[in-house]
């Protein structure tokens, strides 16, 4: 006789921030419920922000600088967040969609899919996860390294088969939530434009009746702060830790997905990720 084997999370996400932003809520939630959590983080962030603020396309910008520093912030809030289980696959950062780093030897974009998906299915033969969250087929926003996140999850999903996850998860977010997130990003100083032509060529998020899973992460604000916090390097976080840990809570308290997959048979909408394996 073994054990009950505990339920285990696996996070599949693309750069060292993203934990905190997009399931930094349930990570923390399902870490305080003695879930085991396992989170996959693709690249190495070198197309971030590097230290003092220097952009990419600065001449003073030093990738290995970047990396180094992003992945104690990685580790630092992988801490903060309870994760069991840190799996960096040291891809390169691929930049944002069009830019020379796409092509960059060692890229994550430029990575045949079978070849990281072979990797992360390893990963999840060794974790046997009960449940995966990772992107929609946009990465959400458009970036090339969500996309290959997505991309490579799927592939890895259809290398393992039968032993697969219960259940399988995109980040999303609902249409109703986009007009009040835009006008608090503008309050706070962010340049969020909502101009046509800023737009990308798909509809980012989900009508709110397909929103499938609701899952309210607001007892866990100050950790999923506190994650991000570490991010701070980065500009684009820097807005949403202006918001402060009550309004955080507020506006992304309540993480929301659309399941993809599912052999629980637990009903939709669910307000937990392990809805029927409990
Ligand atoms: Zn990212």
């Amino acid at each position: 006789m073994t054990a009950a084997r505990p339920l285990t999370l696996m996070a599949v996400h693309a750069h060292p921030d993203d934990e905190a932003t997009g399931t930094g809520g349930v990570l923390a939630k399902a870490a305080a419920e003695g879930v085991r959590t396992v989170l996959v983080t693709c690249t190495d962030g070198r197309c971030g922000d590097g230290p003092g603020g220097v952009k990419p396309g600065d001449p003073a910008h030093d990738p290995q600088a970047v990396v180094q520093m992003r992945a104690g912030e990685l580790e630092r809030s992988a801490a903060i967040l309870d994760i069991t289980d840190l799996e960096l696959l040291g891809y390169g950062d691929s930049g944002m969609m069009g830019w020379d780093t796409n092509d960059a030897p060692g890229a994550f974009w430029t990575t045949p899919v079978e070849e990281a998906g072979a990797r992360l299915a390893e990963l999840m033969r060794h974790y046997r996860p009960d449940v995966v969250v990772t992107y929609d087929e946009n990465g959400f926003y458009g970036h090339p390294d969500h996309i290959q996140a997505h991309r490579i999850t799927v592939n890895a999903l259809d290398q393992i088969g039968d032993d697969g996850p219960a259940k399988v998860y995109w980040t999303t977010i609902p249409r109703s939530q986009f007009e009040e997130f835009g006008r608090v990003m503008r309050e706070l100083g962010a340049d969020w434009d909502e101009s046509e032509d800023e737009q990308p060529d798909f509809e980012m998020g989900l009508p709110d009746d397909e929103v499938t899973t609701w899952v309210d992460t607001r007892a866990y604000a100050q950790q999923k702060y506190d994650a991000l916090a570490q991010h701070a390097s980065q500009n684009d976080n820097i807005f949403f830790l202006r918001l402060g840990v009550e309004r955080m809570a507020e506006l992304m308290g309540i993480e929301t997905f659309v399941r993809v997959r599912d052999s629980t048979g637990a009903a939709v909408p669910e307000h937990e990720l392990f809805d029927g394996l409990r």
